[in-house]
């Protein structure tokens, strides 16, 4: 089958390699798309991943397609069914799965592959984290799921309610979401972001006040003083960079929230303001990854149809060409995701 290679930094091949042999548990799956990710980007980059994956190993990790063969044993699917898996499962088993925090758990078990033909779904996946795809939704909308998972996990730790409002930090793919999640939960959202498509993609998912840092570079005095001087309830990062995860500290009310969700570069500082910090009692949450249970919410909601790829895809190509849709994702921000079609 043909498959991408990750290597290490921008070395990536799509190649021909056997077709992943199953064991007991696992199903096998035609993948239908790939859709591209800001992670996938990064470990593109970087050429590895310290807890996803270490190269050389196939790649991708946002898949939804139809099993097309099941390992002994595996009761729940079978060939010709339309399937979405996420990309990891916890243990069930140890200190932080047993305390609720299963995107925390000491031996999560991650895979990729999504960018083949094929891709093996493993025995813990495939029994913790893979769901039949609703009739109404189509591939590319499924796929979108594990994503939207921890978006929708970040929002509730947030604890945003209607009539709050919501400044939202990074339009891209992430930030999308959170504007649109927010507004359906009845906020009203303040979106920031460089560009102008960005901002309209904002606009189109609903936000009601959209701040350019290209026309306004001090954001957080905008955001106090569209929300009666006092700063917005809840603030969200969504870019990561040390830069912005200040703004939104800065930019919430006394008492309000901040959801620091965009990952830094390793190694970088934020230095915050230890006397707001206190004497505005700002909650800090950072909001990583998803669990089994945020899975299946957000494939509600996608079959609601309050989430669907239109808003979030805007390219298909095919397997051949991931090497220059990585290389294109990788110099230009303020893109889409988009579908490899393999
Ligand atoms: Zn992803
Ligand atoms: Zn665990």
């Amino acid at each position: 089958m043909m498959a991408a290679v990750l290597y290490g930094r921008e070395d990536l091949h799509v190649e021909m390699v056997a077709v992943p042999s199953l064991q007991a548990g696992d199903i096998l799956v035609r993948v239908r798309a790939a859709l591209t990710c800001g992670t996938d980007v990064k470990v593109f980059k970087r050429g590895y991943h310290a807890r996803m994956i270490v190269p050389p190993a196939v790649f991708g990790h946002e898949l939804a397609g139809d099993v097309v063969r099941v390992g002994d044993g595996v009761t729940r699917f079978a060939p010709g069914q339309r399937v979405v898996a996420a990309n990891s499962a916890p243990c069930l088993d140890c200190f932080f799965c047993h305390r609720g925090l299963e995107n925390l758990c000491e031996d999560l078990l991650f895979n990729n592959g999504a960018y083949a033909e094929y891709i093996r779904i493993p025995a813990r996946i495939v029994e913790r984290n893979t769901y039949l795809i609703p009739k109404q939704v189509d591939y590319q909308d499924a796929a979108l799921v594990e994503p939207l998972a921890c978006v929708m996990r970040g929002l509730d730790e947030s604890g945003a309610q209607a009539d709050d409002t919501v400044a939202v930090i990074g339009l891209g793919p992430i930030g999308l979401m959170f504007v649109r999640l927010a507004k359906l939960r009845g906020a009203r959202v303040i979106a920031v972001g460089r560009r102008k498509t960005q901002l309209d993609r904002a606009a189109r998912l609903g936000a009601d006040e959209l701040i350019s840092t290209d026309v306004s570079p001090d954001p957080v005095k905008l955001v106090r003083q569209w929300s009666g001087s006092r700063g917005a309830d809840v603030a969200i990062e969504a870019v990561g960079k040390p830069e912005t995860w200040l703004w939104a500290v800065e930019m919430v009310r006394r008492g309000g929230v901040v959801n620091l969700f965009g990952g830094c570069p390793q190694d970088t500082v934020a230095s915050l303001d230890t006397n707001r910090l206190h004497y505005s009692e700002i909650i800090c949450k950072s909001s990583f990854h998803h669990t089994p249970e945020y899975i299946s919410k957000a494939l509600e909601a996608i079959g609601r149809r309050e989430i669907t790829a239109e808003f979030f895809v805007n390219r298909e190509e095919p397997l051949v060409n991931l090497l220059e849709v990585m290389r294109h994702l990788m110099s230009h921000n303020g893109h889409l995701k988009t579908a490899i079609i393999p």
